[in-house]
Order: structure tokens, then sequence, then C-alpha cells
């Protein structure tokens, strides 16, 4: 199955997407990730990259596309995959129909107030993609499943916040009309705890 997951910073796409990713045993490509891997080892794209994410803005379409495109060639995504973070704009969704198949475009949803104050809190792996939130954490600053100290994202803080949701609305909401259109699209509210929250992702997915 090849699965998009939509839906504003903070939904819990990459916590919703992983815990997926262990159950039907496919990938998650994670953009943010692969971005911010980028950024920690330098590489020019993440020297290119890292000013765009800083403030909140979205990087490039022809750099993620690129990515992505790559991404997808690979061995471990012939059994399916899913998308966590792309695509982010219209141009990146129309390309990635010229090279994916998309089974559906889950969309999670959140009010505005629990975004902010999800994302304040997070704390992020950056060797696994792992994230946390602080009131879970009970003071601890290490990864439950690699043990790599966690950090907090320079775009968590409140400002950055305000202005990755504008992004989000001008240049990423326009997908759901996108596949709705399409027939793809299923929505997902999210406003329960994890656990419940991914049990209505598995129900959307028509999963046992
Ligand atoms: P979140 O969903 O919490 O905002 P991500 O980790 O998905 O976080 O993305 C973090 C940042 O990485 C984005 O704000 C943007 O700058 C950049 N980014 C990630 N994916 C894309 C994409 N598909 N297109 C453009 N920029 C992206
Ligand atoms: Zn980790």
């Amino acid at each position: 199955m090849n699965i998009i997951f939509l839906g504003p910073p903070g939904a819990g796409k990459g916590t919703h997407a992983q815990r997926l990713m262990n159950e039907l045993e496919i990938p998650q490509i994670s953009t943010g990730d692969m971005l911010r891997q980028a950024i920690k080892a330098e590489t020019p794209m993440g020297l290119s990259a890292k000013a765009y994410i800083e403030k909140g803005e979205l990087v490039p379409d022809e750099v993620v596309i690129g990515i992505v495109k790559d991404r997808l060639q690979q061995d471990d995504c012939q059994r399916g995959y899913i998308l966590d973070g792309f695509p982010r704009t219209v141009a990146q969704a129309e390309a990635l129909s010229t090279f994916a198949k998309i089974d559906v475009a889950l969309n999670l949803s959140l009010p505005d107030e629990m975004i902010i104050a999800r994302l304040s809190g997070r704390r992020v792996c950056l060797k696994c993609g792992g994230t946390y939130h602080i009131s879970a954490l009970g003071g601890r600053e290490d990864c439950q499943a690699c043990g790599e100290t966690l950090v907090q994202r320079k775009d968590d803080s409140p400002e950055t916040i305000q202005n990755r949701l504008s992004v989000y609305a001008a240049q990423t909401a326009p997908l759901i009309d996108f596949y709705e259109k399409k027939g793809l699209l299923k929505t997902v509210e999210c406003l329960g705890s994890v656990d419940e929250n991914q049990e209505a992702v598995r129900k959307a997915l028509n999963l046992k």
C-alpha cells in the first residue's frame, strides 16, 4: 500500500507513520527527517535547505521532489511506503503522480491550539526520527528507541510555529481538495490520545 500522510505540522504524521511502518513493514519516508539528516551531515543539499527550514519556509519543490523520486526507487519501497511530509504543495503532488501510484491520502486534522501545545513541547531524535512530548518524558532526555540525546528543533520556537501554520494553510491545505477530487482522501480527527488516534488511522486504512 502506498500511503500519503497529510496534515498540519504537529498533527502526528511522524508518530503515526512510524507505528504503521512497524506494523506493515513498509518504510516511512519523511522528507523533514531526510532534510534534517542532510543538515546534520552538512551535505550541499543540507546547507542549502537549512535557512528555509529554520524560518519555517518550504524547501524548493525541485529539491524535495528529487529526494523523494530517488528514495522511491530503492528496493525497500517496492512493497509499499508511507510518505510523511510530502507532498506539501500542489506542484509536488503533480510531480509525484508522474512517478508513483498512491492508494490513499490520509488527512490528519487538528485545531491550531493543540498544534501549538504539541510543537512547543516536542523533542526529537535526530538519529532515528523518534518524536516525544516533554510531558511524557518525565525529565529524561534520551531517545527511548536508540539512546541518542533528544533535541528541540529550531523551527519549534513560537514565532516559527506561527509561520509554519501560515505556510501550511497557504501551500499545503489545498492538497486536501486535490486528493479529495481524485477520490483518495480520508480524514482522521486526531483529538484523542496517541493510541486512540492510531486506532482511528488503522480504521481509516481498513486494517484489522
Ligand atoms: P512538521 O510536519 O512537523 O512541520 P517536517 O519534519 O515534516 O515537520 O518538516 C520540517 C521542515 O522541513 C518544513 O517546515 C520544511 O521547511 C521542510 N520540508 C519537509 N518536507 C518538505 C516538503 N515536502 N517540501 C518542502 N519543504 C519541506
Ligand atoms: Zn532515536
